[in-house]
């Protein structure tokens, strides 16, 4: 039975302070055995090496990390079992247990060695003291052996990890040369500071290759090469007279806005929004969820625990310019993240209120909408927040309110609907509560029924399925004001520079979790 597989990790916990997943017992629906290590900074700095194995993370601190040299046997102390959620689980534990700053250090796939019949069985081999492995991983890679070393109690934890001599075995190899984390580009440091992940944008260089690629061909962006297809397919129609939007043009873009877009995706599940006969043609738009059998590696995926046997199993993870070309190539032009991640479903990490559509997005509408007034950063107990401006001419604005972890659905979803008939009563010639457009007169509705799990929005900077693929943008409160703000004003053809001229508003949410102020 896995029934409590992981109640030593979770009595060991207080889940009130740390932002650890509590975690389920739960596999990957791929079949392949998860691996993973992350370094992790506590009272002694140690990597935690992770092994899947019948549906949890059985894990050993080693203290000078895992290596590619066979010379170096690393000491590995076994640990309790971690959830399998804590794959996707990178931050500061602020007290308690485990106190400091965890990076996920490497993230793959492992397999039992097949040389080695007595491994075949992993939960036995571990139970008998030895395990031979094979790793797929983004740093480390090949045949290793895990051994304990000791029986007698007091040492019954002690292992060693030795690399084998293979194709992969490097002579010198140090963990510390490589402080930088697979999921987002981060080092410890950075995770304390509560920095945002970095990602590259593709470089000059490899958008040259693009353009010199036919219809059909292999490209390669920050190391990863994805095979891309109908690239001069006609995805959207032009405005105005303007040339028509290829997949080409699209696959560049999301290429180019990695760095800004994937702090909004990086862990989280995504919906697509996907037209691969583009938007005018017979199929229209569909929503794509799961991973597709095909999916390269460089997609990461996520088998949802909640999920309904009928439902989504294993959802998309889309991190990063390469995973992003994947999902442009896909033809996945719209981009939904979930309000939480991969991680911690359960808990969002924004509050969202969608203003359904005003009559028009003219000054008097939007610059003196009240919504606005308690989030807007001034002075204590300020909440700051953002509305990007949907880039689709029918759309309304959606503000985020970034909140701490701990918040349930239930609290976040009774805050904004609270916020929400505050504002309709303040100003009831400007809010309608009415579903139909048509019924509310030229009002606003306050829709905060987004505040549930796998209910999205669209991300900052998606392209949303309109002529010139317009783009989703964040706006600084003030620009309500600007007489020519339009939901439709930014499209992949000017965002990046206007981003290179104003900075990114948005990326300042990110990381920045609150407490929700008192109404
Ligand atoms: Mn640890």
């Amino acid at each position: 039975m896995t029934v409590g597989k992981l109640d030593k990790y979770q009595s060991m916990r207080d889940f009130a302070t740390t932002p650890e997943p509590t975690g389920h017992v739960m596999s990957s629906a791929s079949g392949r055995r998860r691996f993973l290590v992350q370094r992790h900074r506590a009272s002694r700095l140690h990597y935690d090496l992770s092994l899947e194995v019948d549906g949890v993370l059985v894990s050993w601190a080693v203290p000078k990390g895992p290596n590619l040299d066979p010379k170096k046997r690393s000491l590995a102390m076994k640990v309790e079992d971690h959830p399998y959620a804590y794959g996707w689980f990178e931050g500061a534990i602020p007290s308690g247990y485990g106190k400091g700053d965890v990076i996920v250090w490497d993230d793959g796939w492992w397999e039992p060695d097949p040389a080695y019949p007595e491994s075949a069985d992993p939960a036995a081999a571990i139970a008998k003291g030895e395990l031979k492995f094979v790793v797929h991983g983004k740093k480390l890679r090949g045949r290793f052996v895990i051994v304990r070393t000791a029986k007698v109690a007091r040492t019954a934890d002690q292992w060693l990890l030795i690399h084998k001599h293979d194709d992969h075995a490097v002579d010198g190899f140090d963990p510390e040369d490589h402080p930088v984390s697979v999921l987002s580009a981060r080092t410890n440091d950075d995770v304390v500071a509560g920095r945002p992940g970095r990602w590259p944008a593709a470089t000059k260089a490899e958008l040259r290759e693009l353009d010199k690629l036919a219809e059909k061909g292999r490209w390669t962006v920050d190391g990863q090469t994805t095979l891309l297809t109908n690239l001069d397919k006609v995805i959207m129609p032009g405005r105005d007279g303007q040339d028509p939007i290829t997949k080409r043009e699209i696959v560049r873009y999301y290429a180019l806005i990695a760095p800004w877009l994937t702090p909004f995706l990086a862990g989280r599940p995504v919906n697509l929004n996907r037209f691969p006969d583009g938007i005018t043609g017979t199929k229209g738009g569909f929503w794509h969820k799961a991973v597709p059998e095909h999916a390269p590696d460089l997609v990461r995926r996520w088998p949802n625990p909640s999920a309904d046997n009928d439902k989504t199993r294993e959802y998309l993870l889309v991190d990063g310019a390469p995973a992003l070309v994947w999902a442009a190539n896909f033809a996945g032009i719209e981009i939904h993240p979930w309000t939480s991640a991969a991680a911690n479903p359960a808990q969002p990490s924004y509050a969202l209120i969608d203003t359904l559509r005003h009559r028009s997005w003219a000054r008097h509408d939007m610059g003196r909408n009240p919504v606005h007034r308690p989030l807007v950063p001034s002075g204590d107990g300020a909440t700051p927040s953002r509305c990007p401006a949907e880039g689709d001419r029918t759309a309304g604005i959606q503000i985020w309110i970034p909140v701490r972890t701990g918040y349930t659905f239930h609290e976040t979803s009774a805050f904004i609907e609270a916020l929400s008939r505050t504002v309709g009563r303040v100003v009831p010639e400007l809010v309608s509560w009415q579903w139909r457009k048509s019924d509310r007169k030229g009002k606003a509705r306050l829709d905060y029924t987004q505040n549930q799990i796998n209910k999205t929005l669209v991300a900052p900077y998606s392209i949303r399925p309109a002529p010139d693929a317009p783009v989703s943008v964040p706006l600084e409160w003030d620009e309500l004001d600007d007489p020519t703000v339009r939901p439709d004003r930014w499209t992949i053809r000017d965002v990046m520079s206007w981003l290179a001229k104003i900075g990114d508003p948005f990326t300042a949410l990110v990381g920045q979790g609150q407490d929700l102020p008192a109404l």
